[in-house]
């Protein structure tokens, strides 16, 4: 069957382990998890994990020769839905940022020595990585433009530069650094990627910087975004991972995947949100009436809920094409899918939060936070101006200019109107 909108049993026999599993397992832990001693949850997180890896539901970006489980994107995007309900589902079911990416760029461009070194014992969970594109000066929607360089002195690379940004890196144990090697091959061939093990000499962390999400920021946290400063830092030739100047395309290999999978995952939070302000809406009373009788309440109600599921759609049969023909081909797609989520998602908080009033805004409740750390949306991984840009160019393609009235043109389009009126007609027998 070409269309097929159901989920096979055994699949939904997963996702409805992973339901319980996060709602059970997870949600539970989040008005204290911040307050969680670090070294008892990495002992309680591995527990966590293990119960994942035994139902095969562990690092399911990855095809099954990178070492995942193989379910494609599409079954993906329904588990991510799933994982995008709470935060800390990421770490526990290993498809959590920075690292997913990396391990796609790593899987793609590295030798065996280095998926021995860097890749396995990423997705076992044992190390975390970092990746490093955008500078404060230079690189950030245009990674064609980096400041940052690597040069060849024997058998090592030498790393100048300056990046910001970098989320996990003042936590990680390798950080993957773009960096120009080839400048005589702007835009696209100039740069590689180089793994920088944390303590590498030269590499400094300057700070973890404040955000919307973290605005007073504790050094050191995961998921923090960090300042990085390299001098004469120094490592060894076979830390290039492909070949020189192989760095924009792989980077972009690991970028088209993430940006949709942020997307499936924000499909989760928006709907969470939206039980939110439907249970207040049944709730709380205003003006004699529960707010859910108040019809702004209720356009806020059925417009959240059809731009979900218009979202999930889109996200879906963009994942759908994935697993049909690969990231590549649906490039444009991938970034379409970003723009449109992200829009979504905080359309849906924001309602969220006016629905909930006052509550709404404090942190009695966890929306505000999740709007604070999902604005980042629309910025991230390349801003939706320029996806949208992308994916017009891609449309304009297939259309090519007509010189003087439009082809619809009504007046110019009346002469083949009649001829064709009268071929129908003697073809019918008309006299
Ligand atoms: C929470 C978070 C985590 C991040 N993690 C990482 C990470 O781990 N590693 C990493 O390397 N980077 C990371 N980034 C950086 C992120 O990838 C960049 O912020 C993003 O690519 C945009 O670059 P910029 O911030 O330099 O914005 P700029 O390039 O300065 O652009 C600023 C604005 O200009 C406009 N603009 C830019 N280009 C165009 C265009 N072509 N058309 C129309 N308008 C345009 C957009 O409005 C854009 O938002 C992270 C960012 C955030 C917010």
């Amino acid at each position: 069957m070409a269309w097929d909108f159901e989920t096979e049993p055994e699949f939904e026999a997963q996702l409805q382990w992973m339901r319980t599993f996060v709602d059970t397992e997870l949600i539970p832990l989040e008005p204290i998890f911040a307050e969680l001693p670090a070294d008892e949850w990495a002992t309680v997180k591995t527990h966590l994990q293990a119960k994942v890896k035994e139902r095969n539901l562990w690092g399911a970006f990855l095809d099954p020769k990178l070492g995942g489980p193989g379910y494609g994107q599409l079954k993906l995007a329904l588990m991510s839905e799933i994982i995008g309900r709470c935060m800390m589902s990421m770490t526990i079911f290993g498809v959590q940022a920075p690292d997913s990416g990396n391990m796609e760029l790593l899987a793609h461009g590295a030798t065996d020595a280095q998926k021995e070194r860097w890749l396995w014992p990423n997705l076992r969970g044992e190390i975390s990585s970092a990746f490093a594109l955008t500078e404060p000066f230079l690189a950030g929607s245009d990674p064609t433009v980096i400041g940052t360089t690597a040069t060849r002195d024997g058998d090592e690379w030498v790393i100048e530069g300056h990046k910001w940004f970098i989320t996990n890196a003042s936590v990680a144990d390798i950080v993957l650094v773009l960096a120009e090697t080839n400048p005589d091959g702007r835009p696209h061939r100039h740069a590689s990627i180089l793994v920088v093990p944390t303590g590498t000499p030269g590499m400094e962390i300057v700070r973890d910087i404040g955000t919307m999400a973290h605005p007073d920021v504790e050094y050191g946290r995961p998921g923090n975004h960090a300042e990085i400063v390299f001098r004469d830092c120094r490592v060894p030739a076979d830390h290039l991972i492909g070949g020189p100047g192989d760095g924009f395309v792989l980077a972009q290999q690991r970028l088209g995947g993430g940006r949709i999978h942020h997307a499936m995952r924000w499909l989760g939070q928006a709907q969470r949100s939206l039980d939110i302000m439907c249970e207040r809406a049944v709730s709380r009373t205003s003006h004699g009436k529960l707010l859910a009788q108040h019809q702004m309440v209720q356009d806020y109600v059925a417009l959240s809920h059809t731009e979900i599921q218009a979202a999930r759609l889109l996200t879906f049969q963009t994942a759908w094409k994935m697993d049909r023909h690969g990231a590549s081909a649906v490039r444009a797609e991938l970034g379409m899918v970003k723009a449109h989520v992200s829009k979504v998602v905080l359309a849906v908080l924001d309602r969220t939060i006016q629905v909930c009033g006052a509550l709404g805004y404090s942190s009695d409740l966890p929306v505000e936070e999740w709007y604070r750390t999902t604005r980042f949306g629309p910025i991230g991984d390349g801003p939706d101006e320029l996806h949208k840009s992308v994916l017009a160019r891609t449309i304009l393609k297939g259309y090519a200019p007509v010189e003087g009235w439009p082809t619809e043109h009504v007046p110019s389009r009346r002469p083949a109107a009649e001829e064709k009126w009268a071929a129908l007609r003697a073809e019918a027998g008309l006299p």
